[in-house]
């Protein structure tokens, strides 16, 4: 039935401000297509913006990447598009000052973020592992362990021990670590209660918001003190956090990490696996394979006071962009990009208190898993799908097939906007 005049609703309108990084690549050439043919026809989003484009981090000395992440601190929800991380090669290409840092590792540093990355279910791309029908997300933490060691090569006999000196003058504390008969390796490693603390808390909120069980793994049977102490923090935590656990109806469960990877590999999915730095870096490759594409691999920075950065887990697919230089047509999956939109404009709306926001965000996510598992599909999925597509669609017959559906589905919701001519 047609719309009478008078019924339909002006273009939505968000509360409050989204801060939207945008990047470099072919990332940012699906970042404009995305919001000039999924969002700005629909939804008035109040963005603050910044460009992370690598020679804008370059002109500003790298400052607009830390400005992005104070802007996430005032408004509590960003969007960030991928960039570019310089090399030695980069530098040469886009003749840099310098290779500036990773404007992740800034944000995430900046934030004292933990990054949890789900995988998006689509019925006819089937994961490699049969019994996972739900997400498994991994939630990292990103600070310590191996990746700020100390490390040394030992050349012969002698004794290697671990002194603590208090700062204030205390008497020291010694170990020996070992008295090496022949050449071996040592290695210090450290991390810190605060960190530790954030990250349980942040996974902690995470499970809470997606209303995910929760795991978190160790071996504190070996390591006593260093994991055992990553265990009782999270015991801490989750027992301050026990009724809203109840009142979400999901549990937290500690096993050892053996015994996780047993568990997740025959589990059905569902839950949010807490990692710690070494074990979230190799079982986030695992997980990511075992689902099936990059392209469909969703990726949140969530803070311990509740500030969320949404992106995608890809890069800048700097392979496509080479092809969409050349004007050549390019098959780039935009659907972890276009979760990252949605995943920041339905946080907005919780937190703004405006349902119908978040209402559009997940109207615009059925209408990206309808296009794709009724058979429309970039190169990356149509490899890999059951049954396999009679072809695939080129990055902007995608993102045009998805507008399609989505102005079908906002039409049949006369509270949704209206939709313009096509
Ligand atoms: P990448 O951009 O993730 O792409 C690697 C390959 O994965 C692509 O060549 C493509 O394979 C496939 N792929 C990734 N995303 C895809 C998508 N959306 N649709 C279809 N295929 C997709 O990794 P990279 O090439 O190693 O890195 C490129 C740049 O991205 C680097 O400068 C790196 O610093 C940066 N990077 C940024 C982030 C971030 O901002 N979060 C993360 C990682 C890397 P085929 O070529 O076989 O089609
Ligand atoms: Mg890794």
């Amino acid at each position: 039935m047609a719309r009478e005049e008078a019924s339909i609703p002006a273009k939505l309108k968000a509360k409050n401000t989204i801060v939207e990084m945008d990047g470099d690549e072919m990332t940012r050439v699906i970042w404009a297509m995305v919001k000039s043919q999924l969002l700005e026809p629909f939804v008035d989003l109040k963005l603050e913006r910044y460009d992370l484009h690598v020679l804008s981090r370059d002109r500003t000395d790298d400052a607009i990447t830390v400005q992005a992440a104070e802007a996430i601190r005032k408004h509590a929800v960003g969007v960030k598009c991928a960039t570019i991380t310089p090399d030695a090669a980069r530098v040469e290409e886009y003749k840099l000052k310098k290779a500036w840092p990773s404007p992740n590792a800034t944000i995430r540093a900046l934030l004292d973020g933990t990054v949890f990355r789900k995988p998006l279910i689509v019925h006819n791309v089937p994961p490699t592992i049969r019994s996972w029908v739900k997400p498994i997300v991994i939630g990292r933490h990103a600070y310590g362990d191996i990746y700020k060691s100390a490390e040394m090569r030992i050349p012969g006999p002698g004794r290697v021990d671990l002194v603590f000196t208090p700062a204030d003058g205390g008497a020291p504390q010694s170990l020996v670590v070992h008295e090496f008969k022949g050449p071996g390796i040592v290695r210090g490693v450290h991390n810190l209660g605060s960190s530790i603390r954030s990250f349980a808390r942040a996974c902690i909120n995470y499970a809470l918001s997606e209303r995910m069980d929760m795991w978190f793994s160790a071996k504190d049977t070996i390591a006593k003190i260093y994991h055992g102490t990553f265990r009782e923090i999270f015991r801490q935590e989750t027992e301050a956090r026990r009724a809203d656990f109840d009142k979400a109806g999901i549990q937290y469960t500690y096993m050892l990490i053996d015994d996780a990877v047993a568990k997740v590999v025959r589990s059905p999915g569902g839950f949010l696996w807490a990692c710690m730095n070494y074990d979230g870096d190799v079982m986030s490759d695992m997980v990511a394979s075992g689902f099936g594409s990059l392209g469909l691999m969703t990726s949140v920075l969530v803070s311990p006071d509740g500030l969320y950065e949404f992106e995608a887990a890809h890069g800048t697919v700097t392979r496509h962009f080479r092809k969409h230089e050349r004007g050549e047509p390019t098959s780039t999956n935009s659907t972890a990009t276009i979760f990252a939109w949605t995943g920041a404009i339905a946080k907005r709306g919780e937190l703004d208190g405006t349902p119908e926001i978040t209402e559009f965000a997940h109207t615009l996510e059925h209408a990206v898993i309808e296009t794709i598992e009724t058979g429309t599909m970039t190169k990356d999925l149509a490899a890999i799908a059951n049954p396999l597509p009679a072809g695939h669609v080129s990055t902007q017959g995608f993102i045009e097939a998805i507008a399609e559906r989505l102005r079908s589905k906002l039409e049949a919701r006369p509270h949704m906007p209206a939709v313009a001519p096509r």
